[in-house]
């Protein structure tokens, strides 16, 4: 951890607030999440942000500025957005960081709220519903249960490389023998294309017919997903044709299941 940059003489005049915009679903928001929105001058959106958040949400005079890579664009770098959330806040403005799911599960909000503290402006942080957590809601199982789960993992299926990192930073044989004899529920992030991997390092440490789910597009009306057993992950993610955003996940919770639906499925568990 860095330490702590105290707030210098010149901080900023304007306020940031990162915000997380939930798994997709606009009624899975928070509400300081809509109050900070609402109060919101400058937007900072990530690509998994429903538009439906901001349509309904920002001030019709916001500066809304998409920095995702979908829609054909490469994704802005992220020093790019930092120094864009710098300069707005050092304007005056009220500026959100908007960002799926929680700010603080994966998408690099740490690295932000790090970065603008060395520039000595505070950030404050908005939580949201993880995907992760909506995605298994969503087919009406529990992440933790006391028959079959004692806890839960969200791991990153796409772990940083290049430099200082190693070319598969998850070590998915250790965590498969600690999710068996600990008993665990392994949420996966980010795991799609690399399934066929991370099916054949789980194997080392989990049973083959392990239950698994993959949720595509969790709480959105375009929900689909495949439940099938670890053994066949990669295959079924193929035959249903799933693909990010999904969540993959593992464990005995999913027990009980019918193995193979693929459906749309949003909304029949509250998410
Ligand atoms: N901060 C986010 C995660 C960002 S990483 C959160 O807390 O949810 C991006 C990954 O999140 C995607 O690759 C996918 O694995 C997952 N994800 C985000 N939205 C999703 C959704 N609606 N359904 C399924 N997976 C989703």
């Amino acid at each position: 951890m860095k330490k702590q940059t105290p707030i210098s003489p010149t901080a900023a005049a304007g306020r940031c607030t990162l915000v997380g915009a939930g798994p997709g679903d606009p009624e899975l928001l928070t509400l300081k999440a809509v109050k900070a929105i609402r109060a919101a001058t400058v937007l900072l959106v990530d690509d998994l942000v429903n538009e439906r958040i901001l349509s309904e949400h920002a001030r019709p005079d916001a500066r809304i500025v998409h920095v995702g890579k979908r829609g054909g664009c490469k994704s802005t770098p992220q020093a790019f957005i930092e120094r864009l959330m710098i300069t707005a806040v050092r304007e005056g403005e009220t500026v959100v960081r908007l960002k799926g799911g929680d700010p603080f599960i994966f998408g690099r909000g740490g690295e932000e709220v790090e970065h603008l503290r060395e520039a000595g402006i505070e950030c404050t942080v908005v939580n949201g519903v993880t995907a992760g957590l909506a995605a298994v809601t969503s087919l009406g199982v529990p992440l933790t249960h006391r028959d079959h789960a004692q806890g839960v993992v969200f791991v990153t299926g796409h772990a940083k490389t290049g430099a200082g990192a190693h070319e598969d930073a998850t070590d998915w044989r250790a965590l498969a023998a600690t999710a068996h004899s600990a008993r665990l529920t392994l949420v996966i992030y980010m795991g799609v294309a690399g399934a066929a991997h991370i099916e054949r390092e789980l194997l080392h440490g989990l049973p083959g017919d392990t239950p698994v789910a993959v949720v595509q597009h969790a709480s959105l009306p375009q929900q689909r997903h495949v439940v099938a057993t670890l053994g066949r992950l990669q295959a079924a993610i193929a035959e249903a044709g799933l693909a990010s955003p999904a969540v993959i996940v593992v464990g005995d919770v999913l027990q009980g299941l019918a193995a193979a639906s693929v459906d749309a499925g949003a909304g029949r568990f509250g998410t």
